[in-house]
């Protein structure tokens, strides 16, 4: 059995996975597609230290830095469920997509998270070429040019806000007749001048010239007029969905789905902790997601120290 058993290839389990294996314990790594979400990431500029670098290089980085220490990488496996200790300090059971089981006297789940797409022509073709999904990491690409947000949730309107200071103009398309932000968000978003927003709006197209975007089809839900409006860029933010559906039922998660953790990463289950997108974590970004992932290992290491197997 492993001591530290890492669910997750991205930051989070990266960090994780060193961490663990840099205090001697038999560590593992359980990864559907190692490097995570930064494989499918154009250009990285706010990773610390490092002033530009593309995701898939960045994901080589981080898996050669792994492969540095004893930590064995399962690769293209899928964790399905979750089974407890049977008694304190026991082992925990991790059961994979393949049939077989796993079992590791402590968890780190980092599992991350995956962006909720529009599903509409054009929005795959453009991704990284005018298709984007988070403000903070591409926001400063879209300087001085005109872009639409998709989404008039909390995370729509705080992109708007962000992007209004950077970008040109910003267009707020929501697909409901009003936007759901928190009151105070929508009023400081009302206040920008080069804002226009937009609701009972369908978006139905990306449009392109085959290297990036041009511009956005949608539909008036209440005339039923087609416009379009020309763009240099789109923010899909219509909802970050936390890859937790496998642990449903066994661990608490928050009504969004996210792993509920505490300021040392623990879970509802004794000797799982988890760290990154999938969590409970404000902010969604990879320094964020490897220091929630060291600080996973090192309560993991706590855990074991403290705690005698039965
Ligand atoms: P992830 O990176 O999502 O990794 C999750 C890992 O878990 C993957 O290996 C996945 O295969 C695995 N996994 C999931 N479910 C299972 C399962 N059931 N069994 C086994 N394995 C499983 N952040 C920045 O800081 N700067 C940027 O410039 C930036 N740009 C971005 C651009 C794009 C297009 C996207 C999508 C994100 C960007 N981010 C950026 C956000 C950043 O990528 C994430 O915050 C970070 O990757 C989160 O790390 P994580 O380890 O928590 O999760």
């Amino acid at each position: 059995p492993f001591e530290v058993l890492v669910i997750g290839g991205g930051p989070a389990g990266a960090a994780s996975a060193i961490y663990a294996s840099r205090k001697g314990i038999r560590t593992g790594v359980v990864a559907e597609r190692f490097g995570g979400q930064v494989l499918d990431t154009m250009s990285i500029e706010n990773f610390i230290s490092v002033p530009h670098t593309e995701g898939p290089k960045f994901a080589v980085a981080m898996e050669q830095h792994v492969r540095e220490y004893d930590v064995d990488i399962m690769n293209l496996q899928q964790a399905t469920r979750l089974v407890p200790a049977s008694e304190p300090g026991g082992l925990v059971e991790v059961q994979l997509a393949n049939g077989a089981s796993l079992k590791s006297r402590s968890v780190v789940l980092a599992t991350g998270a995956r962006w909720r797409q529009m599903g509409v022509p054009g929005e795959e073709e453009y991704r990284n070429k005018g298709v984007a999904y988070c403000p903070h990491c591409d926001g400063p690409l879209y300087k001085g040019k005109d872009v639409a947000v998709i989404g008039g949730g909390n995370s729509g309107v705080e992109a708007a806000i962000d992007l209004a200071g950077i970008v040109n103009h910003v267009t707020l398309v929501e697909f409901d007749s009003r936007l759901r932000a928190d009151e105070v968000l929508q009023r400081k978003l009302r206040s920008l001048p080069n804002v226009t927003i937009l609701v009972s709006a369908q978006s139905t197209e990306v449009l392109g010239d085959g290297k990036k975007v041009t511009g956005l089809v949608y539909k008036d839900r209440e005339g039923g007029d087609i416009h379009r409006v020309a763009l240099d860029g789109i923010f899909v933010q219509i909802g970050l969905l936390p890859n937790t559906e496998w642990l449903k039922g066994d661990l608490d998660l928050s009504p969004r789905g996210e792993i509920v953790i505490d300021e040392r990463g623990a879970t509802s289950m004794p000797g799982v902790f988890a760290a990154g997108d999938a969590t409970t974590v404000p902010y969604k970004q990879i320094v964020i997601a490897m220091g929630a992932g060291s600080t996973a290992a090192l309560s993991a290491f706590d855990y074991l120290i403290r705690t005698p197997a039965p």
